[in-house]
């Protein structure tokens, strides 16, 4: 193989427990996973088939890390994410079998530049300076799915500054983490260290510097950052 004419990046990765690290290969978005967050953007439900958006792996930036407040904006806002952590190759998987492939869970955060993408929703243009930039997948260490347990009743929570922000059951997600692995199955051919970020409930607000932002889900290594 001919040698490469610089250094390419190195690959990110997500801590997992104390000694281990998660290679990230993508990470797809899920939009409008929670009913009452569609209706804050202004739109219905929608059970017709979920739609997604895509990060750069290299938009990681791991939790208890700043973010540094990103250009071209007056408008960051946050959304408090449950992330999939995907461990093997899937296509066409079965909703019943989705969940074997999944790795593990972990909090994130898909932060978003809302007014470029509200800019780009009006303009019918792609989402991608809005949601795809540096720092804008802020994701803390995974926890294996062994120790997960069930889903559903397992609150989802994010607070600035301490007070909170968004709060919901994963339970109100529209589609289910195994909807969106298999139907996601469908479009690609999931492979491991692929990461879904499966969609923020109500409460997204904009944030600014020295803002300290806190998720949690259920018993999950919360995600933390602040801005600046
Ligand atoms: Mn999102």
């Amino acid at each position: 193989m001919a040698q490469t004419v610089f250094n390419p990046a190195p690959t990110p990765t997500i801590p997992v427990g104390g000694q281990a690290a998660f290679p990230v290969h993508r990470i797809f978005c899920v939009g409008r996973n929670y009913a009452a967050h569609a209706a804050e953007m202004g739109h219905a439900v929608d059970r017709e088939a979920p739609f997604y958006f895509c990060k750069s792996a290299h938009d990681l930036l791991l939790s208890g890390h700043d973010m540094p407040y990103p250009p071209r904006t007056q408008d960051l806002h946050h959304e408090m994410e449950l992330v999939v952590a995907i461990g093997a190759s899937a296509q066409n998987i079965a909703v019943v079998d989705a969940l074997d492939v999944v790795f593990g869970y972990a909090c994130g955060l898909d932060m978003t530049r809302r007014d470029l993408q509200a800019a780009s929703k009006d303009k019918r243009r792609p989402w991608d300076t809005g949601k795809d930039f540096e720092n804008a997948a802020i994701i803390a260490p995974i926890t294996p799915a062994a120790d997960m347990g069930a889903l559903e009743t397992q609150v989802i929570e994010l607070t600035v500054n301490g007070a909170v922000r968004q709060t919901a059951q994963l339970r109100d997600m529209v589609w289910s983490v195994a909807e969106i692995i298999a139907d996601l199955s469908t479009l690609y051919t999931l492979q491991p260290g692929d990461v879904i970020m499966t969609g923020t409930p109500a409460g997204v607000a904009a944030v600014v510097a020295g803002d300290v932002l806190r998720g949690t889900v259920g018993a999950l290594t919360p995600v933390e950052t602040t801005i600046v």
